[in-house]
């Protein structure tokens, strides 16, 4: 018997797919869509939950009534600290819905609602391993720390304090679904608001004005040039970068030259782009239209909220490896992928941290009705994450 082999089974064998089914029901039941700022019930019952494991807990308000679950797990010995990250909340419900989407339905072998794959599920198997963890007490060196974080359907400012207050973690495993395939790269995401400002007149008299929403023509013209050339940066696992122009509007009224105009540019980058960069470069769009016509004015109003910019983990780094080897341990196979998606793991690299996505679920059944996890699935994702832990923290 490999001496590494058998705490793991020991590990995945203690997972229970009745407790973690029941876990994920109770967090489907403690709505908390965002926007909505209501992440406090879903949060309580998270920091409720690791209580009663033993586990020192803070709950740290980031916004009102908006807290971030801290937990910690300490080893018996020095050693590193690994971060399992999942987010509390969901987006709102879309129509369409056959279930209730609050409801925790189990039928089917599987657990349907919001969230159940984006991220509820991930935070319920997270949950089972920590169980697991301090049920089989195998002996650990370092800390784990669950982070179980507000509004990365948004801003992420739940995963941005969460890092900046730990200030320093080795290991961060994100939970997200991804099919239990380990993620080592992701997109991130810059959506700047863009306003172009004319001269309001009676429309009946369209020279005594300057027409925003033509003039938008330039800068949409320039963003689209732009997007041809930001698709020729290729990341290996996650495809190209790109740039949309997501929303427009503009105009206030049927008879009057409109003075404003605005849209949002939806940019997606890829791993090797900085968020700096990429504002520079639309900046420089801006000016190059700008300058081809005098009556243009344009600027950058601000910025929607996205969860962060792109990262990626090298594949030979320690984690990894070692995500690879407990996928391996629980299911047939494991495959390094590239996530489409944004996530929290970019806060905790910038902390210097090693980080993976990793998680049970399919991203294809998340934002749309019926979102569903399988029970198996969940049972193999609190197996790969104990499993992983342990590795981590030997
Ligand atoms: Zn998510």
């Amino acid at each position: 018997v490999n001496a590494n082999e058998s705490p793991s089974k020991a590990l995945v064998g203690a997972i229970a797919a009745e407790e973690v089914t029941r876990t994920l029901v109770e967090l489907i039941r403690r709505p908390s869509p965002n926007p909505g700022g209501t992440e406090a019930d879903v949060a309580a019952f998270v920091a409720d939950y690791c209580r009663g494991l033993g586990l020192d807990v803070q709950i740290v308000g980031i916004a009102p009534g908006r807290p971030n679950v801290v937990a910690r797990l300490r080893g018996r010995s020095d050693g590193p600290t690994v971060v399992l990250n999942s987010h509390l909340d969901t987006v709102p419900a879309s129509s369409g819905w056959t279930e209730d989407p609050f409801g925790g339905s189990v039928h089917d072998g599987r657990v349907w609602g919001l969230g159940a794959c984006d991220a509820k599920g991930q935070i319920a198997a997270m949950l089972a391993a920590l169980r697991a963890l301090v049920e089989s007490r195998p002996s650990l060196a370092g800390e784990l720390v669950l982070t179980a974080v507000i509004d990365e359907e948004a801003g992420s400012i739940g995963s941005r304090a969460v890092a900046r207050d730990l200030g320093h973690v080795d290991y961060a495993v994100i939970g997200e679904p991804t099919r239990l395939e380990v993620g080592i790269a992701h997109r991130g995401g810059v959506r700047p608001r863009i306003i172009v400002e004319g001269k309001a007149a009676h429309s009946s008299m369209p020279d005594l004005g300057i027409n925003a929403i033509v003039k938008m023509r330039l800068i949409i013209e320039g963003l689209e040039r732009y997007a041809e050339r930001v698709g020729q940066r290729r990341h290996p696992l996650i495809g190209p970068a790109t740039a949309s122009i997501t929303m427009i509007s503009g105009g206030r009224n049927e008879s009057a030259i409109p003075d404003r105009c605005e849209l949002i540019l939806d940019r997606r980058m890829v791993p090797g782009e900085s968020e700096e960069a990429v504002v520079a470069e639309i900046e420089a769009v801006l000016r190059e239209a700008a300058a081809r016509d005098p009556e243009l004015r344009v600027r950058i109003d601000g910025f929607r909220p996205v969860s962060g910019p792109a990262s990626e983990t090298p594949r030979d780094a320690r984690l990894v490896g070692l995500a690879v080897e407990a996928v391996e341990a629980v299911t047939a196979g494991a495959r390094i992928a590239g996530m489409t998606f944004g996530c929290d793991m970019s806060h905790f690299r910038a902390i210097g941290a090693e980080g993976v996505v990793l998680g049970p679920g399919d991203i294809a059944r998340c934002h749309k009705p019926d979102e569903y996890i399988g029970i198996d699935e969940l049972v193999m994702g609190a197996g790969v994450y104990a499993t992983l832990v342990h590795r981590l923290l030997a």
